[in-house]
């Protein structure tokens, strides 16, 4: 695996469906400050839709980026409650796209998912693309398969420019939101094994070494540096611990990752 290419850690964010937009202005206000300085990591906030606005204006200039959650593949339309990614691009550089949740709660296919990171690569957006088995999938010996299907359909169809853009998180689902984080060498078995070889086999080893690859799943400023310290994991998708000043430790955390 090529992994002579110094690839720029980069440390996401995921508020989900957390704070107001006054109350996501807050603690913006709070921590900005602090994440300003850690330049030498890419940090992007992606908090709930509706206070996407607020924070673009507070985040402008700052070179903390803004990402948003979730959007539609279509570019207008009937399609009650979503957002297009020329309406995402309003305000953000990034969006994450297929997230476990969404794919798990709201029924998001591969065939959608690939849809999406489409939309938002012609767009101009960095699609944040999430993968990762379940418990059962885990259990069954199916990780692999799983991934890398997940895997060759979000990357289906896109150009070696395109998908040399593109930043993969690798969340293991059973790992979110629960406490119990995956152990880091087999996060980097996974990322190396499923992720960069797709990509590689798809495009180009360029491309393998070229793409961010995070690890997600219950991160804490207590366990970031076994991510970090892992030649295939470039950084982190961050839930609960984001929420909290934590994440400017998580960030600052990437800043001594050396490869
Ligand atoms: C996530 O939402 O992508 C995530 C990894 O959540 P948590 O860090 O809370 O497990």
């Amino acid at each position: 695996m090529a992994t002579e290419m110094k690839r720029i850690p980069c440390m996401a964010a995921n508020w989900k469906m957390n704070k107001t937009s006054a109350e996501a202005a807050d603690f913006v206000r709070q921590i900005l400050p602090q994440l300003k300085e850690l330049a030498g990591v890419e940090r992007v906030i992606c908090p709930p839709a509706a206070a996407l606005p607020a924070l673009s204006a507070l985040l402008a200039g700052s070179g903390v980026g803004l990402g948003a959650q979730n959007m539609h593949w279509e570019a207008k339309g009937a399609f009650t409650g979503e957002l297009s990614a020329a309406m995402v691009k309003e305000f953000c550089a990034y969006v994450i796209i297929g997230h476990s949740e969404r794919r798990g709660l709201f029924g998001e296919t591969d065939e959608m998912v690939a849809k999406k990171v489409k939309a938002a690569l012609a767009a101009g957006l960095i699609p944040i693309v999430c993968v990762g088995e379940t418990l059962s999938e885990n259990e069954a010996g199916q990780t692999d398969a799983v991934v890398r299907r997940q895997m060759n359909a979000a990357f289906d169809g896109l150009t070696v420019e395109q998908a040399a853009k593109a930043i993969v998180a690798y969340e293991p689902v059973w790992a979110i939101g629960t406490g119990r984080a995956a152990h880091g060498p087999d996060a980097n078995r996974v990322v190396a094994g499923s992720i960069r070889s797709v990509l590689a086999a798809k495009f180009n080893p360029g491309v393998s070494a070229a793409v961010r690859v995070l690890y997600g799943g219950s991160v804490t400023p207590e366990n970031i540096a076994e991510f970090l310290s892992e030649p295939e994991i470039d950084g982190g998708l961050v839930g609960g611990a984001s929420l909290k000043p934590d994440y400017v430790e998580i960030v600052r955390a990437a800043l001594k990752r050396v490869h």
